[in-house]
């Protein structure tokens, strides 16, 4: 007997089985300014291909992930409806550049992790639009950029995002960011580091939005190469897993009936 009913949430679940009998690779979008790599030859040089491209190759050299970058000069930023609609985790990265982000694009970005989409975003995104808005905070900090280095604790050992990552790691050089930095209490606080002049701060953090789970992960000024790292790409493809919704849609509005009467109102199950 099919239990189908003309109401939403059945055919969410339905998706839901299916991607679990025939799991898909889970697509994710990398947005990035893409400026510096164009305009400061000592960034290209670090990055040729670009920091999106960086991240998209160690993801699509992972496994069950298809990545894809677009930058902020590209049409609509590279996040038009088909984009963000066929995103399920998307990253972020910007830096001298927030301003010039579209509020329509943002908000479009925001609806999307409401409705499940996971975000991550990486070291001066802390200031983009687009964190600010699902903070809803200052998210300002502490910074000192003299490529210093950087030890990152491992604080909630077994947190699915720092699998396969020792209890620390070092980045030799790296800008500096501290305490405080102003975001919402985290769900969960998964690194900590310290630097070379003292101070401390909460490198990995999540939340959840609505349905959207959200990860920040400090790491990644462009002069350095700290996406080539081995332990940064394994802690941003483990963020990406974690933040990947399982859920195809979330069904809101008016429930025509409760469970009792089901079948009795619906005989034919169609
Ligand atoms: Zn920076």
């Amino acid at each position: 007997m099919r239990m189908l009913s003309p109401d939403m949430e059945t055919s969410t679940l339905a998706t839901n089985l299916d991607t679990q009998t025939a799991p898909l690779p889970i697509r994710v979008t990398i947005w990035n300014e893409g400026r510096y790599e164009k305009n400061r030859p000592e960034i290209a040089s670090v990055y040729p291909v670009g920091i999106h491209g960086a991240i998209a190759q160690a993801l699509n050299n992972a496994g069950g992930i298809q990545a894809r970058g677009v930058t902020l000069d590209d049409m609509e930023h590279g996040l038009t409806d088909e984009v963000v609609d066929s995103t399920d985790v998307m990253i972020w990265w910007g830096h001298g550049h927030h301003a010039d982000v579209d509020d329509r694009i943002v908000e479009r970005v925001h609806k999307r992790v409401l409705a499940g989409m996971g975000m991550v975003v990486l070291h001066s995104g802390h200031f983009s639009k687009i964190f600010k808005r699902l903070m809803g905070t200052t998210c300002d900090l502490k910074w000192r950029d003299t490529g210093e280095r950087e030890t990152l604790w491992v604080t909630r050992p077994g947190h699915p995002i720092v699998e396969g990552i020792d209890d620390h790691f070092v980045l030799d050089k790296e800008e500096m960011y501290g305490e405080y930095f102003d975001v919402p209490e985290p769900e969960s606080t998964f690194l900590i580091s310290s630097f070379e002049g003292g101070e401390v701060f909460r490198s990995g953090m999540t939340w959840t939005r609505g349905a959207g789970k959200i990860v920040y992960f400090r790491p990644g000024h462009e002069t350095f190469p700290t996406y080539y790292d081995k332990r940064v790409q394994r802690i941003i493809e483990n963020a990406v897993r974690w933040a990947h919704p399982l859920w195809g849609k979330v069904g809101y509005g008016e429930r025509k009936m409760g469970w009792v009467n089901r079948e009795q109102t619906n005989p034919t199950g169609s």
